[in-house]
């Protein structure tokens, strides 16, 4: 829009003292209907059109000043659009699924399964290898959509199935260590491919990759998903969701902030199970959702 045409005096009434003549709430002002801010004090028209005949028009202020109209991007007052999620191609991805033979996670879970079961899931996950560190694991997220959104790099323990966090947390990310640079993260859920392929299973959300993998060892009946992170609910879309039973089960000590997050969203459940069935040991130990399920083989919510 150029010229006068972007602004029109004020409605509403408002009047203000007109520059010219002094007379109190004579004077109406010019607005920007774009950004919807006056130009200037004295742009505007007095009403005593006989008496005074003040008119100052927008265009008029800016050649008399010199001064130019907000440009699009200082008249843009809502935050900047998110950028389009980046992603990992699929033939990259895929190159990672091999090498199970030197991937920790894989292992550990050949000898919580068997071969046969431990395969299906880590090839249900898309679990892949990586040289980052020797024995690492890619947990990679694809979107519901298909689009790989990122690879998370973990090193578990192979014969305890824990993360290796000494001497230093090992855990990083596919686009960190190709060095893509300017790559927007945006996180999914882990598993959110897997409900592409059924509109109806329940769906189940965890804290965990690991947990997740586990848990869809033992209870196949749910679609298993996880949030990769305690803090990362805002994954948990309920447009993508709709019209399934879901359930969170949060880790020990979660289960407030989890209920808090997923209040406003119908048909989404928060189970207290591991809240009620810890005892002060487990506590103590730091019992996660993964040690639960494998010791008791399931979960009754
Ligand atoms: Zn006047």
């Amino acid at each position: 829009m150029t010229g006068d045409f972007r602004y029109r005096l004020e409605r509403g009434g408002v009047k203000y003292a007109c520059p010219a003549c002094r007379q109190q709430r004579r004077f109406v002002r010019y607005v920007d209907t774009l950004t919807g801010e006056q130009v200037a004090d004295e742009v505007g028209r007095c009403d005593r059109e006989d008496s005074c005949g003040y008119h100052l028009r927008p265009s008029e202020y800016f050649r008399q000043t010199g001064t130019k109209p907000p440009t699009a991007a200082a008249r843009r007052k809502e935050p900047m659009p998110e950028p389009e999620p980046s992603s990992i191609d699929a033939e990259t991805a895929g190159r990672s699924l091999t090498g199970y033979g030197h991937n920790n996670f894989a292992l550990w879970l050949c000898s919580v399964f068997g071969e046969e079961i431990a395969f299906r899931l880590v090839d249900a996950y898309h679990v892949g290898t990586s040289r980052h560190w020797p024995g690492a694991s890619i947990f990679w997220q694809q979107d519901v959509t298909g689009k790989i959104r990122g690879g998370k790099i973990m090193l578990y323990d192979a014969v305890t199935g824990r993360r290796v966090k000494e001497p230093f947390n090992h855990v990083t990310w596919v686009h960190k260590a190709l060095k893509i640079e300017l790559y927007h993260l945006r996180q999914c859920l882990f598993g959110e491919h897997l409900l592409a392929a059924d509109p109806v299973k329940p769906v189940a959300v965890v804290e965990s990759e690991k947990t997740a993998i586990v848990a869809a060892g033992f209870m196949p009946e749910y679609i298993w998903t996880a949030t990769a992170g305690k803090g990362n609910l805002k994954v948990v879309k309920l447009g993508l969701l709709r019209g399934r039973e879901v359930t969170l089960f949060p880790d020990l000590g979660a289960f407030e902030k989890w209920k808090a997050a997923v209040d406003q969203m119908p048909g989404v459940r928060v189970s207290d199970v591991l809240e009620r069935r810890a005892s002060e040991e487990d506590r103590v130990a730091g019992l996660d959702l993964a040690d639960f399920i494998l010791r008791e083989q399931a979960i009754n919510v």
